[in-house]
């Protein structure tokens, strides 16, 4: 998996959401480790995101905003999630940034 490296544009308010593919989720539990307050296991094992107001989006492929000050522990998770699942995006036009379709 190419992941880049380079952080958006700090400066740049750029809006990112992540979401989870449950499809490939092996439930391990590694996104939770980095960021709990974005990602959680769900009680048939597998990943989902939460809202910013702490819900779990139950909704296979649910979006949830990338807060800036968790952007380094969200892309941690999606670097080293084994499922390859987590997935990153700009909001402004659903290109991924971080994550397996990264270019
Ligand atoms: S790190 Fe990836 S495979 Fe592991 S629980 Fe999170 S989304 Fe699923």
């Amino acid at each position: 998996m190419t992941v880049q490296q380079d952080a958006p544009n700090g400066g740049d308010a750029q809006d990112l959401e992540v979401w989870i593919d449950q499809d490939l989720c092996t439930g391990d539990g590694i996104c939770v480790q980095y960021a709990p307050e974005v990602f959680e296991l769900d009680i048939d094992g597998l990943a989902y995101v939460k809202s910013s107001d702490d819900e779990l989006l139950q909704d296979p492929g649910a979006t949830t905003p990338v807060p800036l000050p968790l952007l380094q522990d969200v892309v941690d998770s999606a670097k080293e999630c084994p499922g390859d699942c987590i997935h990153v995006r700009r909001v402004s036009d659903s290109v991924e940034v971080y994550g397996p379709e990264a270019a």
